[in-house]
């Protein structure tokens, strides 16, 4: 008999969504977590660091009040504070962490504090105590990696656990790793002005594995006409401490340069986290990268009635994807059919600014399979509500077969996060482009750019 249905190991957004879902299906349900509940998202991750791409958005908005008519009463400019901005941040987790607390103590889940480790089959040890289940669902999420060398100490060598959370603002920075971490605190420390320089190994310096590299290409040229200095083809050697901060020695196509930096921040990927989870001892299958190995169709491990789910996974590295693999596992538990993620077609967001966003497939991917395809784009230039706003740089593409359903849409502009969700339906709903702009976009809005993507693909339109 154990003592209960489901263990969840690790309180992030998987393990959270799987005991907040199987508590809402009856279960009951204890959640293992040595930190505080919610994980690297809520505590140092994505929530701390839009609410930063948010203090970047109130500068900008701010210094660019004349704009809109609103004058300043003197010219001293405005002054990012960041003590305050860490302040408001941490105001922000807190209420978030203390809401997710509550909604868990309600649904009556167990919280055992203490590293979780899988000690005998269906039961978990944390610090001392041991708690058993019918069930078990492991969800340790993940965490930076590093590069010999730059080992973080928090102050010149960071990661994103630091700077989500940091009350300094470097002067002079250093963002290693061009992908969504990179170009996220490219575009805040960018904004609030800080000298920042993007290095990036790959050829190209922007997110170059992920969007469509048209859009991609939007926010690259967004970021060097504010002032970052990105270098692609980066090879960056080991940093050298100086009185000032940091010396880098870099290598690029173009030839070796050298940098002087307050700090380094280094966002060049993550590591599935499962340090001292015993897994191979439970006969659980673990890949050479790291990963703990499943059946997405089940979230399902090697060892029986133990499944795994989020970073720990190798699956895409995003919060709403744990959300979604919770349900895959818990649905398996409760011996219902679960749906399957559709790890192609989900929605993919980078909050820098401009932001990106996408779902299905890339111009280039469609190509390479072979697809006879069709191709619209809106400029959000001619957009009357991104006017209004002031934020007319980005475009609607979208990627459909010919005659055919939409296989791919993209993103990148004012507000292309909310957007996102029309086309991540029609792509996961096959719909042609014809059905979705027969469909009225209000006017005036950011969203009729894509209902005029849409209706182009019917040979006829309106502003297009
Ligand atoms: P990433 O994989 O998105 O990007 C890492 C980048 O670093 C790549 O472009 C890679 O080519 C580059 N790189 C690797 N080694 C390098 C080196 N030695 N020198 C220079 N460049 C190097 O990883 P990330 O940006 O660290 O993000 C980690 C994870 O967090 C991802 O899974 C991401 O999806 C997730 N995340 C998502 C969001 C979001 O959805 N908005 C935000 C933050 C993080």
């Amino acid at each position: 008999m154990s003592d209960y249905d489901l263990v969840v190991v690790g309180g992030g957004p998987g393990g959270y969504a799987a005991a907040l879902y199987s508590a809402s299906a009856g279960l009951s349900v204890a959640l293992i977590e040595r930190d505080k509940v919610g994980g690297t998202c809520l505590n140092r991750g994505c929530i701390p660091a839009k609410a930063l791409l948010q203090t970047a958005e109130v500068l900008r908005t701010a210094e660019h009040a004349a704009d809109f008519g609103i004058m300043p009463n003197s010219d001293a400019g405005f002054t990012p504070d960041w003590a305050r901005v860490a302040t408001r941040t941490t105001g922000v987790v807190d209420k978030l962490v203390g809401g997710l607390s509550g909604l868990l103590k309600r649904r009556k889940v167990a919280i055992v504090n203490g590293h979780g480790r899988l000690v005998r089959p269906g039961v978990v040890a944390a610090d001392g105590q041991e708690v058993s289940a019918d069930n078990v669902i492991l969800a340790t999420g993940s965490a930076p990696r590093s590069i010999p060398g730059f080992e973080p100490d928090g102050e010149r060598i960071v990661t994103s656990d630091h700077s989500t959370r940091s009350d300094r603002l470097p002067e002079r920075v250093a963002v290693i790793g061009g992908g969504v971490i990179g170009c996220e605190f490219a575009s805040v420390f960018t904004d609030v002005g800080s000298q920042t320089t993007l290095l990036e190994a790959m050829s190209v310096g922007v997110l170059p594995i992920g969007p469509d590299p048209e859009i991609a290409g939007v926010l690259a040229k967004a970021l060097a006409r504010r002032g970052t200095t990105i270098h692609a083809g980066a090879r960056v050697g080991p940093p050298e401490r100086t009185d000032g901060g940091m010396a880098l020695a870099f290598e690029t196509p173009k030839g070796a340069e050298k940098l002087e930096v307050d700090q380094v921040l280094v966002a060049i990927g993550r590591r599935p986290y499962t340090d001292g989870l015993g897994l191979t001892e439970q006969g659980i299958e673990v890949s050479d990268r790291g990963f703990i190995a499943v059946d997405t169709a089940t979230m399902r491990t090697a060892a029986p009635n133990v499944y795994a789910i989020g970073d720990v996974v190798e699956t895409p590295g995003l919060a709403h994807v744990g959300y979604a693999e919770a349900i895959v596992a818990v649905q398996t538990i409760l011996g219902e059919k679960a749906v399957p993620v559709d790890y192609a077609r989900v929605p993919w967001v980078v909050y820098a600014h401009p932001e990106v966003a996408w779902a299905g497939m890339t111009e280039p991917e469609a190509r390479a399979a072979g697809i006879d395809i069709e191709i619209h784009k809106h400029k959000f230039a001619g957009n009357g509500r991104a006017m209004i706003i002031g934020d007319t740089d980005g475009m609607v593409k979208v990627i459909a077969r010919k005659d055919g359903p939409i296989i791919g849409f993209h993103l990148v502009g004012p507000w292309a996060s909310e957007l996102l969700a029309e086309g991540y339906l029609a792509v996961n709903w096959e719909a042609l482009p014809e059905e979705v702009g027969a469909f009225i976009h209000p006017h005036p809005s950011l969203s009729e750019a894509i209902g005029e993507t849409m209706l182009t693909f019917t040979g006829r339109s309106l502003h297009g």
